[in-house]
């Protein structure tokens, strides 16, 4: 497989056409971003460990039957994706009080939600990702009622097999965010990533295991996602 033209940059990844139309190079990037992107920073090593730990996430989604865009691992901090364009919705579930769902509603973090709560942001960096309903989304042509019904579907399913996964590693699964895309068929399938950038992950003492170490300022976001790949590598 060749890498071709840059397509895209992103706050944490670069994305490449290949010599398949359908087949986009993905490159992870050494840097981690909070507020919008207003607090930059490069962390060397990060990139590998998202690339892996992302990569064994979404093969263990493709084998409980979960359409994702995910093809391969080609390097510790690339993989190649089938081509898909992004629907531009970032959809959190959650199953614990914690981030801006505490913020929110001026509650501790810490409660197990009676059930999981999905929420949708719009993806706009100029307007700052703006929280969202269903209204809103039908409105602005981002997806029908029938796929909005399915969009959560997917999401309240990924949930049950990443929490389970999680959990066989002893991290309690706070809340994550995910993307989903259109492929050439017209699908829409799970796409992005699913790593400690954009999952709460609490081990059992409590310990902050995801990007919130860099958010606010906890220690070595390095030696926290280290600690997470080298348990899901175990299992
Ligand atoms: P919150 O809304 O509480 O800030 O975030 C909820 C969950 O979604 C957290 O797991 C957080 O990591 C993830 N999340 C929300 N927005 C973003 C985003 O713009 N980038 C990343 N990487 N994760 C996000």
């Amino acid at each position: 497989m060749q890498k071709g033209e840059l397509l895209y940059e992103g706050k944490a990844k670069k994305l490449y056409a290949t010599d398949d139309e359908n087949v986009v190079w993905v490159e992870h990037l050494d840097q981690a971003t909070a507020l919008n992107g207003l607090r930059k920073e490069q962390i060397i090593g990060k990139s590998a460990l998202n690339n892996q730990i992302s990569s064994i996430m979404f093969e263990k989604l493709n084998a409980k039957g979960i359409k994702t865009d995910f093809i391969e691992m080609i390097s510790k901090t690339e993989q190649l994706n089938e081509k898909v364009e992004i629907i531009p919705l970032e959809v959190v579930l959650r199953n614990r009080v914690a981030g801006s769902f505490a913020k929110r509603f001026g509650l501790e973090e810490g409660e197990v939600l009676r059930n999981p709560i999905i929420e949708f942001y719009y993806k706009s960096d100029a307007l700052d990702d703006p929280f969202i309903n269903d209204e809103h989304v039908k409105y602005l042509g981002i997806a029908t009622d029938d796929e909005i019904a399915d969009l959560k579907k997917e999401t309240l399913k990924i949930n049950e097999i990443v929490k389970e996964i999680w959990a066989s590693i002893d991290l309690s699964l706070v809340d994550f965010k995910i993307e989903f895309g259109r492929n050439k068929a017209g699908e829409i399938i799970l796409a992005d990533e699913i790593s400690p950038d954009c999952t709460r992950l609490w081990d059992k003492e409590g310990h902050h295991m995801d990007k919130d170490v860099f958010r606010r300022n906890l220690g070595s976001l390095t030696d926290v996602y280290d600690e997470v790949l080298r348990r899901l590598q175990g299992v």
